[in-house]
């Protein structure tokens, strides 16, 4: 089976050092002209991210990228007091792996470089722009005009994926949720926080943790009109810190400390919000990661959803010969719960938005609120991704 996997970030580079792994075969066409210039701030491996890589050998990949490890979260309201926590003293015993925070540039070299040492093929400067059926398989045509033909072809390219949008001309377009998220990291003269440290302040909504006089940083920047397509790429660094700062002005002094201290790279990408989508896949074709099912930043399950997702697609890729009964078996799998997730974050998300607005109301439902979120993030961390072969049952008749 000749696969191309179209986009080769955090989903794409694990599902095609999978496949290799198992035997199989694909090729990554990668829009960027190289991975070093794939960028980002950072980002959360939740334990069933970890477990999911840990489960194609790449355990050790967090490390590699050098992720540190957090022990749950701290809510404080404006004026600093703590009103809230998530405790995660006992992930390690409960899921077998704890959160993990690591650079997502560093994330992805790993990932792209482990896929490559596999042997997998990337093809740098391909954005994808056609996508046929010639009847006797698919035949991709990128931008610079270059033509790939094969048999299953899998969209691992991102919220704004060209393989949804040349499948499916008529599914819903991502939203934008106006908010922009930024971050960064900083030096700073503060101890290591055992705990990610979340502030609703009065404006917009903060969170840090440190590691080694390094704090990494995120804010979500509330912004009415939705930045062009390639705005942020090239931000006036200078103007967003003066902005950021402003905005902050009034919260604990931890979080203007962070701040103060922030001169490097801000990072900057702006929310969206993606409705479900009817189908993920057709008999040639399918979706993953945030193609599939954009989940909102608040869950902190991104890249560990689109990992899941690349393990579990490769053990159907590999156990079942016939492709429409792999990707439509995948499929079955993983959209209930992936899709459980983005609501999750979506409802997370809108409470940061309304917390600058009613922190008296905020204050006294977060409790209830975190018990929920509570249940939730068991049934998240807990998943183990079932390793017995995958197969569609087929009736008798047609078995024999
Ligand atoms: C540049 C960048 C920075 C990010 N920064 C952060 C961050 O700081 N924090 C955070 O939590 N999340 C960040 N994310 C999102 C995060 O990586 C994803 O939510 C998550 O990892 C899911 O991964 P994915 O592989 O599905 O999508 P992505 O990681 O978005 O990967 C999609 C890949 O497809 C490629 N692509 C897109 N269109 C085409 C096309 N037409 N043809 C070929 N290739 C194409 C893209 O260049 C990209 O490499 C970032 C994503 C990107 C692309």
């Amino acid at each position: 089976m000749k696969i191309l996997v179209v986009g080769g970030g955090i989903a794409g580079s694990t599902l095609a050092y999978a496949l290799h792994r198992a035997g199989a075969q694909a090729v990554v066409a990668e829009a960027r002209p190289d991975i070093g210039t794939t960028g980002g701030a950072f980002l959360t491996l939740a334990p069933n991210g970890v477990n999911a890589l840990r489960s194609i050998r790449l355990g050790d990949v967090p490390a590699a990228a050098g992720g540190f490890e957090l022990s749950g979260l701290d809510f404080h309201n404006a004026r600093g007091r703590r009103i809230a926590e998530i405790p995660g003293e006992n992930d390690q015993v409960t899921y077998g792996a704890r959160s993990v925070v690591m650079r997502r540039a560093n994330l992805h070299t790993e990932l792209a470089t482990r896929a490559r040492a596999a042997g997998v093929r990337y093809v740098h400067g391909a954005r994808l722009v056609e996508l046929g059926d010639h009847g006797a398989g698919l035949r991709a045509t990128f931008a610079d005009g270059q033509e790939f033909d094969a048999d299953v072809v899998i969209g691992a390219d991102g919220i704004w994926s060209a393989v949804r949008r040349l499948t499916w001309p008529d599914a819903p377009s991502p939203a934008y949720t106006g908010i922009v998220d930024c971050g960064g990291w900083a030096s700073v003269d503060l101890p290591d926080t055992a705990r990610q440290q979340m502030y609703f302040g009065r404006r917009a909504f903060f969170g840090y943790a440190v590691k080694d006089s390094t704090a990494y940083w995120f804010t979500n920047v509330p912004r009415a009109d939705e930045p062009g397509r390639t705005e942020l790429d090239d931000l006036d660094q200078r103007a967003w810190m003066d902005t950021i700062r402003r905005l902050h002005s009034d919260d604990p002094e931890v979080v203007r400390a962070v701040l103060r201290a922030a001169d490097g790279a801000v990072g900057a990408w702006p929310v969206y919000d993606m409705p479900a989508l009817t189908a993920w896949n057709t008999d040639r074709v399918c979706l993953i990661g945030d193609a599939a099912h954009a989940v909102s930043p608040s869950s902190g399950q991104g890249a560990s959803l689109a990992i899941e997702d690349a393990v579990v697609l490769a053990r159907w890729l590999t156990d079942e010969a016939d492709p429409t009964a792999a990707l439509t078996g995948f499929v079955g799998e993983r959209k209930a719960r992936a899709e459980k997730i983005v609501r999750f974050g979506r409802q997370i998300g809108d409470r940061k938005v309304a917390s600058a607005a009613g922190s008296l109301f905020r204050d006294l439902t977060l409790g209830f609120f975190l018990r929920m979120g509570g249940k939730a993030t068991t049934e998240q961390y807990s998943y183990r991704i079932d390793e017995r072969p995958r197969r569609v049952t087929r009736p008798e008749a047609e078995r024999v």
